[in-house]
């Protein structure tokens, strides 16, 4: 194609509900999906937030038989995912629905490869090539987007890291409903809204941005913005619940386009090494990130003017008032952390601007060891 200014594809195709009590209204959508679905979560938070019911209320409504797996943990691994595709085929699951954090959601797009491919083995999740049956997708934190992206992020023990599968899985149908978030504490709401704003951010900073992706990101960080009060205070009426959701289907909308991009791919490291949960991994980041960019850079002080902060030491400050980061970093770690990065040219790529180890290695250096 000749190289003109402006050249991109603009793709989002999940079929998305959002507001209190859309799953019952709009129940009738996932009858098209099939006849028997797998119902996909963590281990209890489905169950007390009500979102559980409300979907197998729906189904069984639908006269659409479920099976229930409620084994998902944190950065879902592999393992799982193989356990519960082998279920799945075992009773001929046709479509599953992934409710909980992005733990649940994205391991429901991993195990609808799985079983879309049973010949195939976990090969199915590292080939592009492999199919997916239809998956459905009920977000209970504000953050991953992953209702709304394409992306699977799974633990890979072997590789002591986390990943992306290979195959582009949408959702077929999200619903978004903010009530299921009540039962959110201030940390993992904190945690998550800090993973949401850090993928509106990642994306707007990308070089792959485009003029639709940037124009959903400043409508994300506006209604972030409008969020900031009741993170820091830790109160979160129902129409916070409200943004918090949007901005956090904003973001998937984003990163569905561009990717995520530095703090993202370091962050998987401070995850699997120290257990920090996800928003705060790239949260912990994000300061010296943004510092890496050419100074005086007119995107990120847009960026900046969007969410009303006046420099990076104000994100910093945010970042602090809003995480609870209370852990200790070595040399050694954090050159372990460098070298492991190095290993992923695609995420450092997303970069508008070269980058050296050097470089990673003082962002890392600036955030872990202050
Ligand atoms: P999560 O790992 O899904 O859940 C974290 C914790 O929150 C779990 O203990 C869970 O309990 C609990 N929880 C969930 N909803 C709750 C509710 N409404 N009330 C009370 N507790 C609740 O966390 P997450 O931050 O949402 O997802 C992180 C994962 O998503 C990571 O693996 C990350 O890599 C991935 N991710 C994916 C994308 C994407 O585009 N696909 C983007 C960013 C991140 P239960 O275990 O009992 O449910
Ligand atoms: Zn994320």
């Amino acid at each position: 194609m000749e190289k003109t200014t402006m050249a991109f594809r603009y793709f989002m195709p999940a079929d998305t509900y959002f507001g209190r009590g859309c799953i019952e209204a709009h129940k009738d959508v996932m009858e098209k999906l099939g006849k028997k679905a797998m119902v996909v979560t963590g281990r209890s938070s489905a169950k007390k937030n009500g979102a559980q019911k409300d979907v197998t209320d729906a189904l069984d409504s639908l006269g659409i038989q479920w099976v229930l797996f409620d084994e998902i943990g944190e950065n879902p691994d592999l393992e799982t995912v193989e356990r519960a595709a082998e279920i799945a085929v075992k009773v001929g699951v046709e479509f599953f629905i992934g409710i909980g954090g992005g733990s649940p959601m994205d391991a429901s797009k991993a195990i609808s490869v799985m079983a879309a491919n049973p010949g195939k083995g976990s090969d199915a999740l590292f080939d592009g090539n492999s199919a997916a049956l239809p998956v459905v997708a009920v977000p209970t934190t504000a953050g991953t987007g992953s209702e709304v992206t394409q992306f699977s992020i799974i633990t890979l023990h072997e590789k002591r890291t986390k990943t992306s599968i290979a195959p582009k899985v949408f959702a077929s149908v999200s619903y978004l409903d903010p009530k299921y978030m009540d039962t959110l504490s201030p940390k993992i709401t904190n945690n998550t809204a800090v993973d949401a704003l850090t993928h509106l951010i990642e994306s707007y900073l990308s070089g792959s941005a485009n003029f639709i992706s940037e124009k959903i990101v400043e409508m994300g960080l506006s209604i972030f913005r409008e969020c900031i009060p009741a993170l820091k205070a830790q109160q979160y009426p129902a129409e916070i619940r409200d943004k918090l959701m949007l901005a956090s289907a904003i973001g998937g909308v984003a990163i569905a386009q561009t990717g995520t991009s530095l703090p993202h791919g370091m962050g998987y490291f401070l995850t699997y090494e120290k257990h920090l949960a996800h928003g705060m991994a790239n949260g912990v980041l994000t300061r010296a990130y943004l510092e890496q960019f050419p100074e005086g850079d007119e995107k990120v002080a847009k960026l900046l003017a969007c969410l009303g902060m006046k420099d990076t030491a104000e994100m910093g400050a945010f970042m602090d008032a809003v995480l609870e980061h209370t852990e200790t970093y070595t040399e050694k770690d954090i050159a372990y952390y460098t070298e492991r990065f190095l290993e992923t040219p695609q995420k450092m790529a997303t970069f508008p601007y070269p980058l050296t180890k050097e470089d990673v290695y003082k962002m890392y250096e600036k955030s872990l060891l202050k």
